[in-house]
């Protein structure tokens, strides 16, 4: 069976979640490869309405098995936290349908602490961060200076290797930030309330994903936030600190040999972006009200009112280019349906020309939109189901956008529910 890769063509909330729920009937495995607790997947299904920002969004699916790869940010402490409010409301995980990598490194509790300490430190020059303590661990993983999952299971030698970590890190929380060491008593407290809950669900996942793919089981690969936050291809700095692209899969899956034939690339109808940093196609005033109440724009992590603007045909073809993606999902189709005249940004206007190439980070600041209108509909299509029953303006719309980003529209979501979807292949 072939494989598949969802990820977010543009600055993340994309829909990816959804997209995942509907898809993962057909795949055996649901894999998330980078990331951490820092962004949310919205689900509507069955049990009801969960943001999942750590778990893989193949836990509702009963005969699907879950895998938090190496690439992950392990933050023991949510993750637990998280399973709890999943499991209360019905649903299964335990450690035949959820396995983490014993590869996957810890997100410590002093992560949290220096994203907030360096975000109070930068001030009005701060990027935003969801303190997640994400950038923290990524840096301290690529340090060597934080712990695997499955040094768990080797007390003895976990018990001295977090001590020079505790010794370590103290040093710059003290001298660098002036902020309160961290004690060893709290350290021991916190490894024994979440990481000694959730060592049943760690083994070694590379040997499970070999065997899955000798049987020849399909597997579907999770991203996390966008093309344009991915660290390397991203609009540094202000991106994340992981890959968040589909060319990471054979690295932070735990699947070295991972062949990724559909990446399907998960597109909004229209642009939000969360945090700071350039986002060229951004409306303002009253016109940004009404799209972010219509969209209901707010976090799912950190509830922060998200940035609206126009679908960005630079954006998204750029995005589509880094993922490599094949088809694309273009999701809450219906939340334009009050518009008369939908805005698309079709160029940038860049040092006096038109501009369909995407630039370069620093370069965006000076960008700025080139808008085209189209005629709305007006009229509600959450209950449309196939592209035929679409009002022509609709059709219109995605047809345009199909043409401009070069890359086929197979899905159109017009309602959070999982079958409020149009199919088109
Ligand atoms: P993700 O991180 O990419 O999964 O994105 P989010 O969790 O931010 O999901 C987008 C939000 O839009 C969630 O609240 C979804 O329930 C909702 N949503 C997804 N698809 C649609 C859609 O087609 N129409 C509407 N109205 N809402 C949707």
């Amino acid at each position: 069976m072939k494989n598949c890769a969802i990820v977010g063509i543009n600055w993340g909330d994309e829909g990816k979640g959804r997209m995942v729920d509907l898809l993962t009937e057909k795949y055996d495995i649901v894999v998330r490869f980078q990331g951490g607790g820092n962004a949310g997947h919205t689900v509507v299904n069955e049990y009801g309405k969960f943001m999942l920002h750590l778990l893989p969004s193949g836990v509702f699916r009963k005969d699907v098995l879950n895998i938090l790869g190496n690439g992950v940010a392990l933050d023991p402490e949510n993750l637990w936290l998280e399973m709890q409010e999943v499991i209360e409301k019905g649903v299964r995980i335990t450690p035949e349908n959820l396995k983490i990598s014993d590869r996957a490194s810890i997100l410590l509790p002093w992560h949290r602490e220096l994203d907030a300490l360096e975000e109070q430190r930068l001030q009005e020059k701060k990027f935003g961060s969801t303190k997640q303590g994400i950038a923290p661990f990524y840096s301290d993983k690529f340090q060597k200076k934080t712990i695997l999952a499955g040094e768990l299971f080797y007390p003895e030698e976990l018990k001295a290797h977090l001590m020079d970590l505790l010794e370590w890190k103290n040093l710059t929380l003290t001298k660098v930030y002036g902020a309160e060491p961290y004690t060893k008593e709290k350290l021991e407290m916190w490894m024994n309330a979440y990481c000694e809950k959730i060592k049943p669900f760690i083994c070694d996942t590379t040997a499970v994903l070999e065997k899955a793919k000798k049987e020849g089981k399909g597997i579907l690969f999770e991203a996390q936030l966008g093309s344009l936050r991915d660290l390397d291809y991203g609009i540094y700095p202000y991106t994340t600190s992981s890959n968040t692209t589909a060319a990471y899969i054979p690295i932070g899956s735990g699947l070295p040999s991972a062949e990724v034939s559909d990446v399907v690339g998960v597109v909004k109808a229209y642009s939000t972006c969360v945090g700071e940093g350039p986002f060229v196609c951004e409306m303002f005033g009253e016109e940004a009200i009404q799209l972010r109440e219509a969209g209901f724009e707010y976090g799912a992590k950190t509830g922060r009112p998200r940035r609206v603007g126009p679908i960005d045909i630079v954006a998204t073809k750029y995005g589509i280019k880094v993922q490599a993606a094949t088809e694309i999902a273009l999701t809450k189709l219906d939340v334009l349906s009050y518009m008369e005249k939908i805005p698309v940004c079709t160029h940038y206007m860049l040092g006096g020309k038109q501009t369909d190439e995407f630039p370069f980070p620093v370069a965006l600041q000076e960008a700025k939109p080139v808008i085209e209108y189209f005629d709305g509909w007006k009229c509600d299509i959450s209950g449309v189901r196939t592209w035929d029953d679409l009002p022509k303006q609709a059709k219109d719309y995605v047809s345009f956008i199909e043409t401009a980003i070069g890359c086929p529209i197979t899905y159109i979501s017009v309602g959070p529910e999982r079958d409020s979807i149009i199919i088109r292949k």
